[in-house]
């Protein structure tokens, strides 16, 4: 999937998260920080396409361990040693990002070590992406918009 895709979705995903949970608005910054994070395992995705990430890439590959629950759950839990509330932004947002490269025709080791795939139908980039894509942002724009409403008019 593409990074404007995950953005969008993990943006709402938190905005469901957040109708049913009180939570600190600094969680949103984890979710989308942990959403970028996971593909910098690829050069030439948005958030891997810096100088310095490539001797760490050499030694992963694209949907390898950090498309994986385990460095998933791995990587929240040292964040919520620090703050718990930053590790469950980094959770969903690393969940959401695996959620949806599972629903791509290549696939998600979700289990790695073990290398059993989770795949669905959807060709990244292509159409289908595009409209959920669209939809997801005009949601998103939807909760934003009525949030600024209601509270700053
Ligand atoms: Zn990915």
């Amino acid at each position: 999937m593409l990074f404007k895709t995950h953005i969008v979705f993990s943006l709402a995903v938190y905005f469901l998260l957040s109708y049913f949970i009180e939570m600190p608005w600094y969680v949103l910054i984890f979710v989308l920080l942990a959403t970028a994070f996971v593909d910098i395992d690829i050069k030439n995705s948005r958030a891997g396409n810096r100088w310095y990430l490539r001797p760490f890439q050499i030694f992963t590959k694209h949907r390898g361990m950090l498309h994986s629950l385990f460095i998933g759950l791995l990587l929240s839990l040292v964040i919520a040693s620090i703050s718990q509330w930053a590790g469950v932004g980094f959770f969903v947002g690393y969940i959401s990002h695996l959620f949806l490269d599972c629903l791509t025709r290549s696939g998600v080791a979700l289990f790695w070590p073990f290398s059993w795939k989770i795949k669905g139908f959807v060709k990244s980039g292509g159409i289908m992406e595009q409209v959920v894509f669209v939809l997801l942002l005009l949601g998103d724009i939807f909760v934003v918009g009525k949030w600024f409403f209601y509270y700053l008019v």
